[in-house]
């Protein structure tokens, strides 16, 4: 990642994706200060592992309680992490944390549709104008010119599932609507907050992270975590003003909208 220490902060990092860059993030080469390990229940059974890092890395990770589809533990979180970094602001936020519904259209019922919204939507919705007084002070506080996932940056995590294009060849193999759509959704969101923000030096992205054995992905995932998670981090690299908006999967190519 980035040549300066940086400020870091994902959501659903108790398992999954989220933890497995909290596990090569904070592993280094030695850049990211601060890392705020975003989940809902810290002290249950699920964020056992994270907890175990956050013991071996203690100056690094900060473990913040959030649950995504609550707007004031959101804000809770703000609290926390402004605490922390004061003025120097937020420089990375990862909006991980996403559920999946595997409904056709004819199963899919409102409530459905709205549970999955509500995280996959709604969450990094107001987690994006939460955050942003900080992400606005990392900007400031930058003295690099342009944007990057080193000054201040927004990385949300969305899904192939989610592009119009490529529904025609993987719909019959999964279906997935309320999913689909709200990673449709997420994408046109991270374009808007890109268009509204570009003159604040704030970096929007979207990341396909491949089908990846994790909880969510199952078994029959074609890539692990691991090299998910490494080929995303090496893409957020090389982002810059030129690529705020776009839309790449974890290799750096480009996904269709
Ligand atoms: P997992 O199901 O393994 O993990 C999901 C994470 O999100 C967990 O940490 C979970 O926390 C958290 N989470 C869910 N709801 C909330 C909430 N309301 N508040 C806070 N945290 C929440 O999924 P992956 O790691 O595989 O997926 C991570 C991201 O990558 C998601 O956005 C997903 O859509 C996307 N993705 C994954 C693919 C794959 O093949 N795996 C493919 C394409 C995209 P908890 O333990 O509390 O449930």
């Amino acid at each position: 990642m980035a040549a300066e220490a940086v400020s870091v902060l994902i959501t659903g990092a108790n398992r999954g994706l989220g933890l497995e860059m909290v596990r090569q993030m904070v592993k280094g080469p030695g850049t990211v200060a601060k890392l705020f390990a975003c989940c809902r229940d810290p002290d249950g059974p699920k964020a056992k592992d994270l907890q175990t890092l956050a013991v071996k890395y203690p100056n690094i990770i900060r473990i913040v309680r959030m649950d995504v589809s609550d707007l004031n533990s959101i804000k809770a979180g703000v609290q926390h992490v402004a605490s922390v970094v004061e003025k120097k602001g937020l420089n990375l936020l990862i909006n991980n944390a996403g559920i999946l519904s595997k409904s056709t259209l004819c199963d899919c019922t409102p409530e459905d549709m709205q549970n999955v919204f509500n995280t996959n939507v709604i969450g990094p919705m107001n987690i994006i104008k939460e955050f942003l007084p900080l992400l606005h002070s990392a900007a400031k506080a930058s003295k690099m010119s342009g944007m990057s996932c080193k000054k201040a940056a927004v990385v949300n995590i969305s899904s192939g599932l989610g592009s119009m294009g490529l529904v025609k060849d993987t719909y019959g193999v999964f279906p997935a609507v309320s999913y689909r759509v709200s990673k449709a959704g997420l994408n046109m969101l991270a374009l808007c907050a890109a268009a509204e923000l570009k003159s604040n030096e704030i970096l929007f992205s979207l990341l396909h992270p491949g089908w990846v054995r994790t909880d969510m992905g199952g078994e029959e995932g074609e890539i692990d975590a691991s090299e998910s998670v490494a080929g995303m981090l090496s893409v957020m690299a090389t982002l810059t003003e030129k690529q705020s908006g776009d839309f790449f999967d974890y290799k750096g190519e480009v996904v269709p909208w």
